[in-house]
């Protein structure tokens, strides 16, 4: 009988195949007592393992596309990192010792003692990191108990095609997923901000997570369909439903097919409007996927993830070469670097706002970076430097008063004078944008254009913030809506200060890259887009097929529709019944 499992897709995509079950958390942990003259030997088992759990995962480094090579890399590196951690390396060597127990067991006790530390924490995104205490452990339990490689672990032409089914799957899995020809994944656990996840979408391997019950209902080698975007997997379809999904999939490799041919095409509308199609990037594989699409430049680099994956913080000289390299290999496209935005549902460990009651309304974003100074200089000190090897600009996170813009601004002002005196090189002209992402900005947004060389719109949270809804809490997320009449208005107001000041106004948040939504933003006077490498020729192509003089007049009945209703029926108007003359 078919039957349809609900989780979270994470990366989009549709694959059909045979279930292949990955058992990863059956092994059982002995515990057994060493004698004082086996003591060193054991700690020398431990030891050995460890060293073997390391070669493995330089191995699966290796499997790495060179294209893909940086950003994935540093997932991999993560795990060898904490390989090399004294609360991995130390303390189970102290366990067995006092202890006089075995190596399994003084291991499994010091994954408990960290496990229990993560569950304390409020923080969803630390708590995912509780993932990757989980995966290296196992990983070295696997080789103290013999237990050898899985079979997705090695190459075996046999599993080509097939779609992993698992409690869970490590960012080193992920990896082998792609160079083995893995079809699909779904995992029970995980969230979408795991490395699982994030790797996956880089990648383009369809996953969902978070599929509860999976396990029990689908069984080795049957067939089933992972819709990665709808989150779905599909148990034992009939003809009917496979046949359904082999046409989704062939029309979506024609629309792959299609889209790639407006790579090197602008982004002009019918009537011959230009607009402007930059990248959303966050790890560095992002910025080869961007320029792969052809995007005109990064409109947003998230530059926390160089901050979050690692336990130590980078120092200036690390952004510096980092963000360097990145600018010079854009080759004179514009990078946009925003500053750091932790806090909130992406915490740093250590960081000061923990424990904060609401963590979204708290210490985040510039509120953190103007907190804490060491934090903060590094990063602007090395942007700044960047800035005299391409086409850079910095963009500030989260604004909400045109106080904190000033202190961002002054210090701004105080680096570049020293640089002056040091002789340091940079960009005196580097452009400095804000984002608009807290309503107050909106509101106000006439005094931050004022101030600003540009502006963008960071609709997940000026959504999450006009909405009064937590973009992480499941629980409130059908509240979720970006056609609310109070998020279109204040869009509508920022796009209409950025022209009285004569400043672009971009958009940069998920809204941006929602194919749903380009006409009417384009409609309200939107020119320029910023998207995840991914969606990008799929909103070109909605561009490139828009005529902009005929959705223009229903920008002013959207603003002013009385219901959902006349907002859908206006919505199916400007999508479908005007503007498809060209399609
Ligand atoms: C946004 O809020 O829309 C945005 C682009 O920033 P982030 O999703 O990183 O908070
Ligand atoms: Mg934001």
């Amino acid at each position: 009988m078919t039957i349809a499992i609900h989780g979270a897709g994470v990366s989009d995509g549709i694959a059909i195949g045979r279930v292949h079950l990955v058992e990863r958390s059956q092994f059982e942990i002995p515990e057994y007592a060493i004698a004082a003259a086996g003591i060193e030997a054991e700690i020398r088992r431990f030891q050995d393992a460890l060293a073997l759990a390391r070669l493995q995962l330089r191995a699966v480094r290796d499997h790495i596309p060179r294209a893909a090579a940086p950003g994935i890399a540093a997932f991999i590196d993560t795990h060898l990192l904490m390989l090399e951690d004294v609360t991995l390396t130390s303390e189970p060597v102290r366990i067995i010792r006092e202890r006089r127990c075995n190596a399994e067991w003084a291991l499994k006790l010091q994954r408990d003692a960290l496990v229990a530390v993560f569950d304390e924490m409020d923080d969803a995104y630390l708590r995912t990191r509780k993932d990757d205490v989980e995966h290296v452990v196992n990983r070295v339990q696997r080789i103290l108990l013999n237990h050898g490689p899985m079979r997705h672990e090695q190459p075996d032409s046999r599993l080509r095609g097939y779609i992993l089914l698992a409690d869970d799957l490590s960012p080193a899995d992920t990896v082998l997923m792609q160079h083995h020809g893995i079809a699909a994944f779904a995992i029970q656990y995980g969230g979408p901000t795991s490395h699982t996840a994030i790797l996956a979408r880089s990648l383009g391997i369809p996953g969902i997570v978070g599929l509860h019950g999976g396990r029990q209902l689908i069984g080795e080698d049957e067939l089933i369909i992972v819709d990665g975007g709808a989150g779905v997997v599909i148990v034992d379809p009939d003809e009917r439903v496979l046949a359904h999904y082999r046409r989704r999939q062939d029309e979506r490799s024609v629309c792959l097919r299609q889209l790639d041919a407006l790579r090197a095409q602008p982004a002009r509308t019918i009537d011959r409007c230009d607009v402007t199609l930059r990248a959303n990037v966050e790890l560095p594989l992002d910025f080869v996927l961007a320029r792969d699409v052809g995007a005109e430049g990064i409109g947003l680099y998230r530059t926390e993830y160089l901050f979050l994956n690692r336990a130590d913080r980078p120092g200036e000289e690390e952004l510096f070469t980092t963000y360097r390299d990145l600018i010079k290999d854009m080759q004179g496209m514009p990078v946009t670097m925003r500053t750091l935005d932790v806090g909130g549902e992406k915490a740093l460990p250590g960081q000061t706002q923990q424990g904060e009651a609401n963590p979204a309304l708290g210490l985040r974003a510039v509120r953190l970076c103007l907190r804490e100074p060491g934090l903060f200089l590094p990063q602007l000190r090395a942007i700044i430097r960047a800035s005299a090897f391409g086409n850079t600009r910095l963009m500030i996170p989260m604004l909400s008063n045109l106080d904190e813009l000033a202190q961002v601004l002054a210090l701004i002002d105080d680096i570049r004078d020293q640089f002056r005196r040091l002789g340091i090189a940079f960009d005196a002209t580097m452009p400095i944008g804000g984002m608009v992402e807290v309503p107050a900005a909106a509101l106000c947004a006439d005094a931050f254009a004022a101030q600003l060389d540009f502006v963008s719109l960071g609709t997940n949270d000026l959504i999450q913030y006009t909405l009064a809804i937590d973009r992480v809490n499941e629980g409130v997320s059908y509240l979720y809506d970006p056609l609310h009449p109070a998020v279109l208005r204040l869009i509508a107001m920022t796009l209409a200060a950025g022209r009285r000041a004569g400043k672009p106004v971009a958009m940069c948040g998920e809204m941006a890259g929602d194919a749903r939504y380009t006409r009417l933003l384009l409609a309200l006077g939107l020119r320029e887009f910023s998207v995840h490498p991914r969606n990008l020729l799929a909103i070109k192509h909605i561009i490139n097929t828009t005529e902009l003089q005929l959705i223009e007049p229903l920008a002013e009945s959207f603003l002013a529709a009385g219901s959902q209703h006349e907002q859908r029926t206006l919505l199916r108007e400007i999508n479908t019944g005007l503007a498809v003359a060209a399609e």
